[in-house]
């Protein structure tokens, strides 16, 4: 073989391999501040001729999250549209092909509604997608394991069950990398009839910061359906108002450039279940010889209560980080006391720091069971049927008078 076919073979490998997202994930960037990706569902004919030139006029990048049999229906794209789209540099996401729930459907139904979108798009000479949007946000563990077998790196959900999503927009949650599944990337805000303000938008932008990034939710622009559409004017101003605001707009394919997608939570719901847990704000001491500690419940849900607590007191920072607490812990304690507990620890010395943090376990909320349970993975009702223990607070410095 002459060193030019050899080359010739080697030299794109080698190219293809430098600009795969693996080659990226194993030195990501560093996640700036007002971090945004944006997204826009079902194949409406304005992703082509409304938005895209707004978004190139900006500089930004976004994923389109198309369901292929709505494809050249009336008010849809075209296959034309939607490569054209692609070629302009812009994502084409897996939507599947009919958008039913799927929490209803086999494993198999779904399997073929992803790949029948991915053949289709190969049909139309459009790159195979690596990012699902979870269609009505239906999603649950079958889903994220096909995915990631059918070589897919993303999916996008709404915001539930943490944060009420609906169908007319809302305030979600930011993504955290490196703690969220990457299949289950939840959105920080979607624009709907019910969220027609500038405040939502304003409130996911400055979601993402120290590491989290926020994903916006959009569908047409403006959409068939009234209850999740966007004016043409809020669009502009939502778009200036992201680059007033400094943000970097990017497409989920480009979050291979800031996050190893290839880490995973051990389970891919305990972030999701660690958010439903209530939490403590103001941890207080009163810094005696024997000192009593405090705090206030506060949760997402606005029906939940503190059922339990645990308290843990560590000769050092690093010991309470691990979840040591060598000089005291209560274990998980039923009670809904949150006011001047008293130290029951080994002997304290008073020229030494100490440092404590707390967690505490919530009710069910049975009225958010309700409403949640017709469109949830069963398997995730029913952990949130159990009290739940919430994150521990950031560790507090124990300074004795
Ligand atoms: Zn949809």
């Amino acid at each position: 073989m002459s060193l030019q076919r050899t080359a010739a073979i080697v030299l794109p490998l080698i190219i293809a391999f430098l600009f795969s997202p693996a080659a990226h994930a194993a030195d990501p960037k560093p996640i700036p501040d007002k971090l945004i990706v944006l997204t826009f569902d079902d194949a409406n004919a304005s992703d082509y001729h409304t938005v895209a030139l707004i978004l190139k006029q900006h500089g930004f990048n976004a994923t389109f999250y198309v369901t292929s049999g709505w494809v050249g229906s009336e008010k849809r794209l075209t296959w034309d549209d939607v490569r054209k789209l692609h070629e302009l540099g812009f994502e084409i996401g897996n939507h599947s092909v009919t958008h039913p729930n799927f929490l209803d459907r086999s494993e198999d139904q779904f399997r073929a509604e992803v790949t029948g979108f991915d053949q289709a798009c190969i049909q139309h000479g459009i790159l195979k997608a690596t990012s699902f949007g979870y269609p009505g946000s239906h999603f649950d563990r079958r889903m994220v394991r096909v995915l990631n077998e059918l070589g897919y790196t993303t999916a996008r959900r709404g915001s539930d069950p943490e944060a009420q999503w609906s169908d007319d927009g809302g305030i979600g949650i930011a993504y955290e990398p490196g703690l969220d599944d990457p299949f289950l990337v939840p959105g920080a805000f979607t624009r709907g009839s019910g969220f027609a303000d500038s405040q939502g938008l304003l409130d996911a932008i400055n979601m993402a910061n120290n590491g989290k990034i926020s994903v916006l939710i959009y569908h047409g622009v403006p959409d068939l359906f009234p209850h999740c559409s966007t004016s043409v004017e809020r669009f502009k101003a939502d778009m200036q108002m992201l680059k007033d605001q400094g943000c970097t707009v990017i497409s989920m394919r480009d979050l291979s450039s800031y996050v190893d997608l290839t880490k995973r939570p051990r389970d891919i719901y305990a972030p999701i279940i660690n958010r439903l847990g209530g939490f403590a704000v103001n941890p207080e001491t009163n810094a005696k010889r024997n000192p009593s500690f405090s705090w206030t419940f506060a949760s997402r849900k606005t029906n939940h209560s503190q059922v339990a607590y645990q308290i843990l007191v560590a000769s050092s920072k690093q010991k309470l980080e691990r979840d040591e607490g060598d000089l005291w812990d209560t274990g998980k304690v039923n009670s809904v006391e949150s006011k001047n507990i008293a130290y029951r620890g080994k002997r304290l010395e008073k020229n030494n720091d100490y440092w404590w943090k707390v967690r505490l376990w919530n009710q069910p909320d049975q009225k958010e069971l309700d409403r949640v349970s017709k469109w949830i993975a069963a398997e995730l009702i029913s952990t949130m049927r159990k009290s739940l223990p919430g994150p521990y607070s950031q560790p507090v410095k124990l300074e004795l008078n």
